[in-house]
């Protein structure tokens, strides 16, 4: 096995930086939050989704906003049908993690290796992520992973609005639960529809943004690692991990 230096250089140059870069001596410099830039309301596009009641097709709202823990939500929204994913899933994917861990990532949805995995980013992307993640001194199981929508899309397309609002208190009550210091959105989905910023990622990732819930909790928008994948630049790979130092940086200048 090799050692710990090693594998955080090689995750390094695997994300575009090359040469030893030395760990951080000053301190960093602390990222405002700012609310989101002035942009169009994303409600004005949608169509409002009425809560289903029927506990057949997906729990009661009221059950989810109750769960005690992460195991119980799991277990209450596991075999939600309360959108059309649902149908056409093989697995449902909750997500995995520490459930004390201080970052949080938010993927779009289930990809077809996640389908038949029931766990988020454990295909390409996930390879990639945890290289991401080592960069900045993380594992996997150092952070919490989800995704915006827990049942795969056809086709790996983008969640529709009305499948993303639909699936949004589960999110809701697992940010609830887990208390992030900070979340980490990949890919434009993830902040459009849980903070409603319609910017393009390109525009407005490495610029924090604030979810409203729980006194505030900062966001770093950031790109998704498929898109990584696709655009294997240095540049793009650079963008990612000045975002992913930043937020390390935010977490450590505000210990729990
Ligand atoms: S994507 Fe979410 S809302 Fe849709 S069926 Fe799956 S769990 Fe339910």
């Amino acid at each position: 096995m090799s050692d710990p230096l090693q594998q955080w250089r090689d995750a390094l140059q695997d994300l575009g930086v090359f040469g030893l870069v030395p760990e951080p001596q000053e301190e960093p410099e602390v990222p405002t939050v700012q609310a989101p830039a002035e942009q169009p309301s994303p409600k004005e596009d949608r169509v409002p989704i009425a809560p289903s009641t029927d506990p057949a097709v997906c729990p009661p709202l009221e059950a989810v906003a109750s769960t005690a823990s992460l195991d119980l939500l799991k277990t209450c929204i596991q075999d939600c049908l309360a959108c059309p994913l649902g149908a056409g899933r093989i697995r449902f994917v909750f997500g995995e993690g520490d459930p004390t861990a201080r970052m949080l990532f938010i993927g779009e949805g289930p990809g077809r290796d996640e389908d038949l995995q029931g766990r988020p980013f454990v295909g390409k992307a996930g390879e990639l992520l945890e290289k991401m993640l080592a960069a900045i001194g993380y594992q996997r199981q150092d952070v919490y992973i989800t995704n915006i929508v827990k049942c795969r899309p056809p086709d790996n397309r983008t969640p529709t609005p009305q499948e993303a609002q639909r699936c949004l208190p589960y999110l809701r009550r697992q940010i609830e639960l887990l208390r992030p210091g900070v979340i980490v959105t990949l890919g434009a989905t993830p902040l459009r529809e849980l903070l409603g910023v319609l910017t393009g990622i390109t525009r407005i990732r490495g610029q924090w943004q604030r979810l409203e819930m729980l006194g505030g909790i900062p966001v770093m928008p950031t790109f998704h690692p498929a898109y990584v994948l696709r655009q294997y630049t240095q540049d793009v790979r650079r963008a990612v991990w000045e975002d992913l130092k930043a937020a390390r940086a935010w977490l450590d200048q505000h210990p729990k």
